[in-house]
């Protein structure tokens, strides 16, 4: 089931939330609609507090990329993250450009390190602990923010965060062009 996409600012997007345990109910339906709505709105990640809910899961999906070859893999990489920690920054800073469905319509180089050293549970809670850069990096520390209730605007220098004040407004007052459902954005 596809689910309504909770808008800037919601105060759901500015909680802190909870780590859940394996009896937490029809997860397993969860995490499939959470890819579901993911994959519908054009998405490369998606955590738990944008669907309206204040835990600690994510998901993210995606083509890799490769350099060598300058082509996208056929292969999707999928990785769903329960209760993620980032443990260890390592390596350069970096910009990339991000955006996020919560913020439509705006996207941002944001800084961020090329490496990290994640640790989390995935779907049947087996407990991972791995270095990964790339996409993959980038797209977890993207939605662990959100799990801490940060979004990746909060992250621009002040003179960025001027210049896009006007289509924040925008977003909040629901006026937005999305060919996705979203909800709790306050309309005018
Ligand atoms: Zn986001």
């Amino acid at each position: 089931m596809i689910l309504p996409i909770v808008g800037y600012g919601s105060p759901i997007l500015r909680k802190q939330c909870e780590p859940i345990t394996a009896d937490y109910p029809n997860l397993k339906q969860l995490i499939a609609d959470m890819y579901e709505t993911m994959y519908a709105a054009d998405g490369v990640g998606l955590a738990a507090p944008q669907v309206d809910l204040p835990i600690r899961i994510a998901v993210i999906g995606f083509r890799p990329y490769d350099e060598a070859t300058d082509t996208y893999g056929e292969e999707e990489e999928r990785h769903t993250l329960i209760n993620p920690e980032i443990l260890e920054y390592k390596g350069e800073k970096k910009f990339f450009n991000e955006g996020c469905l919560s913020i439509p319509e705006i996207h941002e180089d944001v800084l961020r390190p090329e490496r990290i050293v994640l640790r989390y549970l995935d779907e049947d809670f087996q407990e991972h602990t791995e270095e990964i850069d790339g996409m993959f990096a980038r797209v977890a520390q993207h939605e662990i923010d959100h799990l801490d209730g940060k979004v990746f605007t909060d992250r621009l220098s002040a003179i960025r965060k001027g210049l896009i004040r006007r289509r924040l407004n925008d977003v909040m007052t629901g006026k937005v062009h999305v060919k996705y459902k979203m909800k709790g954005a306050r309309k005018k």
